[in-house]
């Protein structure tokens, strides 16, 4: 039976959320296709990630080995070289992260496959494959027709699916480490956090964001205060940070962070592909947005098509009201 593989992601002893990401997918394509689901785990001591993994895939191919404990492209390449070679899947899901940026391209290149990147959504028409990408900062979203070949590779957009295990234990299969060589010319040395800064934004339940939507440095402590009176945190959009307006710790997306707060304002934002990566995990997402085709609004569970500079003052006089008129 063929096979489709999703390669675990872990860092510091933790699976990274767009392994299951990949997982739901892959398991899409795999009960569509008639085809076995495949995680491969790499990892000092695989055992601790079972609980987690076992139920969403058809398979779990580990391999136990203490140079695996930190990501090194190099080494997953020469573990996934032979892996490939021998079982020959019709397609290799790999994140769209740091860690899949390094290694994808380079493995990509040594099999001999084609690549699809940044991938949102993915189609196997028999042995053919289709992907959807974005484009133009995420305004405009295009369906790609790879050229036909025996197997695939893509990497796969973090936060573009909603993790689902529904599916019996997974089979393990283990295998001899073939790392029998250093490769000290590429080794991991230590991991440096970002500075977390003045305000930790994803550990808030409430986020207000704030974009290019708005005009002047001055008029951010009108968002500040809507922020305040919510009980929530001040977050932005890359423009606001690049113009200096607030710090690099502020933003929220692919290059910012990822926030999942229970309640995200998006004010004055597009919905870029790029800001879209860091929020839409929200539990609920307002948007406030003067244009009605914004994209922010496809993913938004309210929208106010209105001025900020309008809605915004209501709002924070509206929430005013209300807490007044709490008891609690
Ligand atoms: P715009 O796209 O300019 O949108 C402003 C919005 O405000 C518009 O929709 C407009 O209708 C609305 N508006 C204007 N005036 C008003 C008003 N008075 N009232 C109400 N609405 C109003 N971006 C990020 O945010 N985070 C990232 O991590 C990030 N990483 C990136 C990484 C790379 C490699 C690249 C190439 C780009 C990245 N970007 C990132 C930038 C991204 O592509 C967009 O340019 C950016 O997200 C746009 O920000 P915005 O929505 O605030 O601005």
């Amino acid at each position: 039976m063929s096979e489709l593989f999703v390669l675990v992601e872990h860092r510091r002893g933790e699976l990274r959320d767009i392994t299951l990401e990949m997982l739901t997918l892959g398991r899409q394509l795999a009960q569509k296709n008639g085809i076995s689901l495949t995680a491969l785990l790499f990892a000092d001591h695989t055992e601790k990630f079972m609980d987690q993994l076992k139920n969403y895939a058809d398979k779990i191919i580990c391999i136990d080995d203490a140079k695996a404990e930190n990501f090194n492209s190099e080494l997953y390449q020469r573990i996934l070289i032979p892996l490939l070679k021998d079982r020959k899947p019709i397609l290799t899901l790999i994140g769209h992260t740091a860690f899949g940026l390094d290694l994808a391209p380079s493995l990509a290149t040594e099999m001999g496959l084609p690549l699809v990147t940044d991938c949102i959504g993915l189609d196997l028409e028999g042995n053919g494959l289709s992907a959807e990408r974005q484009m133009y900062g995420g305004k405009v979203n295009v369906r790609i027709k790879v050229d036909d070949s025996a197997s695939y590779m893509a990497t796969i957009q973090q936060g573009a699916f909603q993790p689902e295990a529904n599916h019996a234990e997974a089979e393990i299969e283990r295998l001899k480490s073939s790392l029998d060589v250093d490769c000290s010319y590429r080794r991991f040395m230590e991991y440096l956090e970002a500075a977390v800064g003045d305000v930790d934004i994803t550990q808030s339940d409430i986020v207000i964001s704030v974009g290019r939507g708005i005009k002047e440095q001055e008029d951010l402590s009108m968002v500040e205060e809507l922020a305040d009176s919510l009980g929530g945190v001040l977050a932005c959009s890359r423009p606001v940070v690049d113009a200096g307006w607030l710090p690099k710790n502020r933003q929220v997306g692919s290059s910012g962070k990822i926030v999942n707060p229970k309640l995200y304002v998006a004010i004055g934002i597009s919905g870029s592909s790029q800001h879209m990566t860091g929020m839409k995990g929200a539990k609920m997402i307002v948007a406030i947005n003067k244009d009605p085709n914004a994209p922010i609004f496809n993913i938004a569970d309210y929208g106010i098509v209105d001025d900020l500079y309008k809605v915004v003052p209501v709002l924070k006089e509206k929430i005013k009201e209300l807490k007044a008129k709490c008891t609690c």
